[in-house]
């Protein structure tokens, strides 16, 4: 079995000492080996970052871009490829693979965008003979860590603009899929980007811990689940790094008696169970408005349900997948049992399912709930696999009420055909990402992507000119040319005013 490498310095370094194995979920047997990252191997990785910043700083951001540009198409030739690496560790859909590649290269086609939105702010005059301006400068060496979900997409939401506004990066993917966030380092290389750049490092808490405290890194993304993010969060403000941390999330689709419900149907069943619910912008509850609404979408999602395909990821027919591990199976199904201890009616079980010809993949049958209560904890967790809890609701403002008291606040959706509901509902909803008969509301690239409440910690979004800021430092020069070598300002004790 082979053994994954840190790629640091532009080269790919085996490491000796602890390691842990990688599975295929759909075979449910381990196929490869990824080392967990001592300190000195971090320490190597920030080494090669900082002496690499310098250069790269230097280097005028039209001429980053083109790196950037370069390696857009790059992805793009070795789509397939990468798709099967992201499918194989991770389990989901080679479809929905190729989807998540292509939502990362969207953030680098942004990111190609660099000389404009490094733009600066400049203003003439703003006293006599004195000019101000405004730049975004890099922080210096950055970090981004990254959850098992999305492989491709997460890592490039963070390195593809760090690295274009100047920074040089460390990466430390999840130790459940590596194989992929080294292949983009390889094909960033390949790009032109000059070693040290881009620096990935395989690792757990150890690594984490390592990055979060060493004082030459200036600023760490997060993307996990909300305890580890609330730790990195906090660990990485105690060490004086700006810190953006995003976690999990418990996204609500709110279904008015008006809806669509055909529609509905399907892009419940799409949002709920695609990625087998391994999204953090999944549905996982629905709140049906009224009686009538709630007992017609039960009774076409039980109808629904048996026409989903659940198989291998390579399984061009199938609907989703297998969970990306053995435990995470057994802790979903420990969610069900959950559920069901705690009065919820479970309509539908797919504890059960055994895919024939794969009985050791980690799959899991899609579950409905109904009658499911918010003082229910298997309601408040987030399950992250493929489960559906119906919440009833008897009024409109009982809807808006469910997804803004919950402890998450990621994604919400609002199923109408009543544009002012909409509008009303999209303003008041204590949630930060929306959709309107939009099922997973996931911005695209140049707008800001980031939810509320414990869904994320610290003040400055992915994506968009948020993710610009949170990569650059803001400096304001104000500057003053005489006219004369003879005009001379008089001393002043009084803070300058323009009066
Ligand atoms: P996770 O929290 O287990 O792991 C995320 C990262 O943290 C990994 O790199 C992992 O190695 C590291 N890590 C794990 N344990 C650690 C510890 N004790 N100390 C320090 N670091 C540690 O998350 P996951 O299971 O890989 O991903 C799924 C979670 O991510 C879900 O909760 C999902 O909602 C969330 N997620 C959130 C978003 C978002 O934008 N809000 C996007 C994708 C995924």
């Amino acid at each position: 079995m082979s053994t994954i490498a840190h790629l640091i310095n532009g080269e790919l370094v085996q490491q000796a000492g602890r390691s842990t194995p990688v599975f295929n979920p759909s075979l449910g047997k381990p196929v490869r080996e990824v080392p967990l990252a001592d300190q000195d191997i971090i320490r190597a990785a920030i080494a090669s970052a900082k002496a690499a910043f310098p250069a790269w700083r230097k280097t005028p951001p039209a001429k980053r871009a083109q790196v950037m540009f370069r390696f857009k198409q790059l992805l793009e030739a070795n789509r397939d490829k990468i798709a099967q690496l992201i499918s194989e560790e991770h389990g989901k859909t080679l479809e929905d693979a190729v989807g998540e590649l292509q939502r990362g290269i969207e953030n680098v086609e942004y990111a190609c965008g660099v000389p404009e939105l490094l733009k600066g702010e400049y203003n003439r005059n703003v006293g006599p003979n004195i000019d101000s301006w405004s730049d975004f400068q890099p922080l210096g060496v950055v970090a981004g860590i990254t959850p098992f979900n999305f492989p491709a997409m997460i890592p490039m939401w963070m390195f593809g603009v760090a690295i274009a506004v100047g920074n040089t990066f460390v990466l430390k993917p999840s130790e459940r899929d590596p194989s992929v966030p080294v292949r983009l380092a390889e094909l960033m290389l390949e790009a032109g980007a000059p070693n040290g750049v881009l620096n990935v490092v395989h690792g757990d808490k150890t690594a984490v811990d390592a990055i979060l405290t060493h004082p030459l890194v200036h600023a760490v993304s997060f993307v996990g689940s909300s305890d580890i993010a609330h730790y990195v969060y906090q660990t990485g403000a105690a060490n004086h790094k700006r810190v953006q941390a995003m976690g999990g999330a418990k996204n609500h689709g709110i279904v008015l008696p008006d809806a669509d419900m055909d529609q509905v149907i399907k892009d419940l069943s799409g949002a709920a169970y695609g990625s087998a619910g391994e999204r953090c912008m999944a549905l996982p509850v629905v709140v049906p408005v009224g009686k009538k609404t709630a007992d017609e979408l039960r009774e076409r999602m039980v109808a629904e349900i048996p026409t989903m395909r659940v198989g291998v990821s390579t399984d061009a027919g199938a609907h989703y997948g297998p969970v990306v591990t053995a435990q995470h199976r057994d802790r979903i199904a420990g969610w069900i049992e959950k559920g069901v201890q705690e009065g919820a009616e479970l309509v539908v079980d797919g504890r059960d399912f055994s895919l024939q010809g794969h009985e050791k993949g980690y799959f899991i049958g899609p579950s409905l709930f109904d009658h499911v209560k918010p003082g229910m904890s298997s309601y408040q967790e987030e399950i992250f696999g493929p489960v559906l809890q119906i919440v009833r609701a008897e009024t409109f403002e009982e809807a808006l009420a469910l997804p803004s008291n919950h402890q998450y606040g990621n994604g919400v959706a609002i199923f109408t055909q009543n544009g002012r509901a909409a509008r009303d509902f999209a303003a008041r909803v204590n949630v930060g990402m929306v959709g309107i008969n939009v099922p997973i509301p996931v911005p695209v690239a140049y707008h800001t992507f980031g939810g509320w409440k414990r869904s994320a910690f610290g003040d400055i979004n992915q994506h968009g000119m948020e993710g610009v800021r949170f990569w650059t430092k803001t400096k304001t020069v104000t500057a003053r040319w005489p006219d004369s070598e003879l005009e001379h300002a008089d001393s002043s004790f009084v803070i300058p005013t323009m009066r």
